[in-house]
């Protein structure tokens, strides 16, 4: 039995009022059974248990949750709409999921993110990127920097970029990396 609560009183039963097949899973429109408010849920079948292999050769079952606490830090105080986080996330697993492969390397989740944030603001990616490929020093953040701006300067179809530098932003990073340096 699935428990789904509900969002505005956190009732543990529902009614469900509509039921269809969506990409990958059933949505259901549901009435909450306490306070009557009504909600969406998608249900979502896991085809098969997906392993991460990490950098020192361990493995785990792969995490949403894990994906998405890195990006959500990498976009912190970003203009970004509230739900393009979570639906990066959803992107990244369905296209996991989709390989039908037991195990992936935790640097191919990596570079999937980066490829998404890239696209989606600059900011992100450089805050991503400077955990996740451990720039050695500024010299090496300012090159990945260098190659944006070059990038920005031909004009991409369809991505509607957000300014890159904002006032303090490099400081902030460069700043965060010379701490973890210590
Ligand atoms: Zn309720």
């Amino acid at each position: 039995m699935i428990i789904m609560n509900c969002p505005y009183c956190g009732y543990d039963d529902s009614r469900v009022l509509d039921s269809r097949d969506v990409d990958e899973g059933i949505r259901r429109r549901r009435q909450c059974l306490r306070c009557e408010s009504r909600f969406t849920t998608y249900e979502r079948i896991l085809p098969v248990s997906l392993f991460v292999i990490k950098k020192d050769n361990s493995r785990e079952l792969f995490d949403r949750q894990k994906v998405l606490n890195g990006i959500r830090k990498a976009c912190e105080k970003r203009p970004l709409p509230a739900d393009t986080i979570g639906k990066l996330a959803d992107d990244i697993e369905a296209e996991l999921y989709r390989l039908g492969r037991a195990e992936v390397a935790s640097r191919m989740i990596g570079d999937m993110v980066m490829r998404r944030l890239k696209n989606l603001d600059h900011i992100a990616y450089i805050r991503f990127a400077s955990v996740y490929r451990e720039f050695a020093d500024i010299t090496a953040l300012k090159e990945e920097v260098d190659t944006l701006l070059d990038n920005e300067a031909q004009p991409l179809p369809s991505t509607a970029q957000l300014p890159l530098l904002l006032d303090g932003e490099l400081e902030v990073v460069a700043g965060r990396r010379r701490r973890n340096r210590r």
